[in-house]
């Protein structure tokens, strides 16, 4: 199996302001593109052959392999789940139900996900997940870890590496947190919590 860069549902300028054509550019083209060359240089001649991401991430023991698949995977759900016309700035439906029933409110739900963003340390992603009963949680996720490492199921992610926003935001990581809640596509995020 060859492992491919996904498409990406807008032009690499489309997202400015709160995402600029060259962070696109070297995040999406150099960033990704490399994770995914690793990926697909890595698998052959292991266990994995034939697996898909989500199993790899799901499996791999760390090391270099399950670094690379978590970034493919962490960076095909991120960079599908933005638009640069974005129809409303919340969920509806089962998901909207969901983050009531288990956070309060969408605002609550919005606070702990911005606070898990900007307080981790490092290099890392934060994610909006469900597990099989459709239960929310929050994850704080090192390097390129990914929530289906727990058997959980990515919905909303979050990527705080510096590469993510220092062309555009430099150290200041809460502003890019807080301008990237008017990019996020809701009917992707939704179509995810089936
Ligand atoms: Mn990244």
């Amino acid at each position: 199996m060859t492992y491919e860069m996904p498409k990406l549902p807008y032009a690499d300028n489309a997202l400015e302001p709160v995402i600029g054509q060259q962070t696109i550019q070297f995040h999406y083209g150099k960033h990704l593109q490399t994770y995914v060359n690793n990926l697909n240089n890595l698998v052959p001649g292991t266990e994995f052959e034939g697996k898909t991401v989500e199993q790899i991430v799901a499996s791999a023991s760390d090391g270099g392999l399950f670094n690379n698949a978590g970034q493919v995977l962490n960076h095909t759900l991120y960079f599908t789940q933005f638009t640069p016309n974005q129809k409303r700035a919340e969920p509806t439906g089962k998901l909207a139900q969901a983050i009531i029933r288990d956070f309060g409110s969408f605002a609550g739900f919005k606070k702990k996900f911005d606070e898990a963003s900007v307080t981790l340390f490092g290099a890392g992603w934060s994610w909006l997940a469900a597990d099989k009963d459709g239960k929310l949680y929050i994850t704080k996720e090192a390097n390129g870890s990914n929530p289906v490492r727990a058997g959980l199921t990515p919905l909303l992610g979050f990527d705080v590496w510096e590469h993510a926003y220092y062309l555009d935001y430099q150290n200041r990581r809460a502003d890019h947190i807080e301008s990237l809640w008017k990019i996020i596509n809701w009917d992707v995020v939704e179509e995810r919590y089936q």
